[in-house]
């Protein structure tokens, strides 16, 4: 969040809302703050929304959200345990990548997203997501499905839905990493953790 305003979820809709710190927010439909429990253990950060996305003001609804919550829910993902967002809340033209600048602009937000949320972990679906939150030194093929702890929250990374949508053989490791991510959130509610 900017300037002085309380962290608080009025405060942050209001911001995401009205924002035009990046070019994005002159071409979207709707911002895209997120979806899920706003006490969740677990966030899930894409990249950023689509074209359904824009158009409903939620994240991952289109093809590629199908799956992944068909995936949640065959792992018996509970979801009061999860949230899941996205680095820019704002649709890139033509579903481009996000520039390094738009996310830049937009990872404020999503940094309040963490600080009123408080998950325990983190999963990066994707490059864009690794990049600004984990580490830009490797592709998402060799850093995915490998944890990594800052401070009390579990980071792990895995593939975008969508590029298993585009290619079959990542729909195993992807598989394998929500599985990882399952064990870990039944980890940290058993108090194991
Ligand atoms: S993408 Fe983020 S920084 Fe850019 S206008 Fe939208 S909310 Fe603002």
């Amino acid at each position: 969040m900017n300037g002085p305003s309380e962290l608080n979820w009025d405060n942050l809709e209001n911001g995401v809302r009205n924002c035009r710190r990046c070019v994005l927010g002159s071409q979207r439909l709707n911002s895209v703050l997120g979806r899920g429990s706003r006490t969740a253990t677990l966030m899930f950060v894409g990249e950023g929304p689509g074209r359904q996305e824009d158009e409903q003001g939620l994240p991952f609804v289109g093809a590629a959200g199908q799956l992944l919550d068909t995936a949640l829910e065959s792992l018996s993902f509970d979801p009061a345990d999860y949230y899941i967002a996205n680095v820019v809340k704002c649709r890139p033209p033509m579903n481009r990548t996000p520039l390094p600048e738009e996310a830049a602009a937009c990872l404020n937000y999503l940094r309040a997203q963490f600080a009123l949320i408080k998950p325990r972990i983190i999963v990066c679906l994707g490059s864009v997501a690794h990049t600004n939150l984990v580490s830009s030194e490797e592709t998402i093929t060799r850093a995915r499905g490998k944890w990594i702890q800052k401070k009390d929250v579990w980071f792990l990374s895995t593939y975008h839905p969508a590029a298993l949508l585009r290619d079959e053989t990542k729909k195993l490791p992807f598989w394998q990493d929500l599985k990882l991510a399952k064990q870990k959130l039944d980890e940290i509610k058993n108090g194991q953790i």
